[in-house]
């Protein structure tokens, strides 16, 4: 990744101390998301980082700013979008996982019926990496579905929480790390 675009995605978060919990640095992509360079640039930054098209059948983004991602990177690759939700927002059946959150915990959902995932080569995509509990929670979850998770890319990776690690050898992609 150029260190443009590292300059770019630095230059348009917003980070905020505190929240939403104490002692959280919550890093806002908000202002990166409205700047038409800025959503262009990490969309295709994404989709150069993943895996190649020929290898990916299926994007999922995680709710909620993985979709606004994944759809762009969707795009890319030429490949249909699955959004990982969470919870109660999917009608029955779903396959359903709970994980801890750097604050707090949460659980993420996926439809159990409707969209055939067996065998199907998976790009997970999130905006920021810090624990790792919800990349690894939806990796979980696609794999009980039946499909195989071939990579994930976020956006901004927090290096000192240690989130990496938790996905094993499933290759990671980040634009930038703190
Ligand atoms: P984690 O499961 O701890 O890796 O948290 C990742 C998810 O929570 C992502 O979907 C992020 O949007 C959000 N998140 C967690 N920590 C932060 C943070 N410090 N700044 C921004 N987003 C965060």
């Amino acid at each position: 990744m150029g260190s443009s675009l590292a300059a770019l995605i630095a230059s348009l978060t917003r980070t905020v101390p505190d929240f939403p919990a104490p002692g959280v640095q919550f890093a806002d992509l908000s202002p990166l998301f409205a700047d038409g360079h800025g959503l262009r640039s990490v969309i295709a930054g994404l989709a150069e980082a993943s895996p190649p098209a020929a290898s990916v059948d299926l994007v999922a983004g995680i709710d909620s700013r993985g979709f606004l991602l994944g759809a762009g990177v969707a795009l890319h690759l030429g490949t249909g979008m699955l959004v990982v939700r969470k919870q109660g927002k999917l009608p029955p059946p779903v396959h359903a996982r709970s994980y801890a959150l750097e604050y707090g915990e949460a659980v993420l959902e996926i439809p159990a019926e409707g969209i055939e995932l067996a065998g199907r080569r998976v790009l997970i995509i999130d905006d920021v990496l810090a624990t790792g509990g919800t990349l690894v929670a939806a990796k979980a979850l696609l794999e009980e579905a039946g499909a195989e998770v071939v990579g994930a890319a976020v956006v901004l990776e927090l290096a000192g929480l240690a989130g990496r690690a938790k996905l094993g050898t499933t290759p990671l992609a980040a634009l930038i790390t703190q």
